[in-house]
């Protein structure tokens, strides 16, 4: 059976890029090209680029996706909302329920609209790479394209219904679980339970 590799790499404005990759087949998708893109590149030696994904169109996770192409190829791709919030342009835009597959594994594409107007999630397996829409004890950063009704929202609507032992991994900070986050986020302080 094929394993799945998650590898952190640490960018610039302490944001979390991942390459997440099919242990049989080398096919790897990347989430959030910020810089420097050479980071990135060093850890996809022996890998080839299906996907480069942003999670939202704030610079530090995305400004180095062009870059990147050129390096590794891959199509780029990122969330129409944001596109048109932060003019910027892709290969392809994403859709809540997207699939896009890499190797032997699936990721689905999650629209969770709040932190940007074009944040999405993305789901391997068990993994969840949730961007700036929640991270460890708290969510990110609030801009002006915020809306943190619709971003409560879409963590209710959205990331509940996954499994409680979902791992996440954030645009910012270390990884956590769904389970840890349920416990002991201050968001979750009067949120309704998960059915
Ligand atoms: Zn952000
Ligand atoms: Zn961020």
């Amino acid at each position: 059976m094929s394993k799945l590799a998650i590898v952190k790499v640490r960018l610039d404005r302490e944001v979390n890029g991942y390459i997440v990759s099919c242990s049989s087949t080398k096919e790897a998708v990347v989430v959030d090209p910020g810089l420097p893109v050479e980071k990135i590149a060093e850890q996809l030696k022996g890998l080839k680029v299906r996907y480069i994904l942003a999670t939202h169109c704030h610079p530090g996770h995305v400004a180095g996706k062009d870059d990147l192409k050129e390096l590794v190829g891959g199509e780029t791709a990122l969330h129409s909302a944001d596109a048109k919030q932060f003019l910027r342009s892709a290969d392809r835009y994403l859709v809540d329920g997207d699939e896009l597959e890499f190797g032997e594994f699936k990721l689905t594409v999650l629209h969770t609209p709040g932190h940007t107007p074009g944040s999405v999630c993305f789901v391997v397996a068990n993994h969840a790479f949730v961007g700036d829409t929640i991270l460890a004890g708290g969510i990110g950063k609030q801009t002006p394209e915020t809306d943190l009704r619709r971003q409560m929202m879409s963590i209710g609507t959205k990331l509940l219904r996954l499994p409680l032992a979902t791992a996440l991994y954030p645009g910012h900070g270390p990884a956590t679980s769904l389970e840890r986050e349920m416990a002991q986020n201050p968001i979750f302080r009067g949120a309704p339970a998960p059915r």
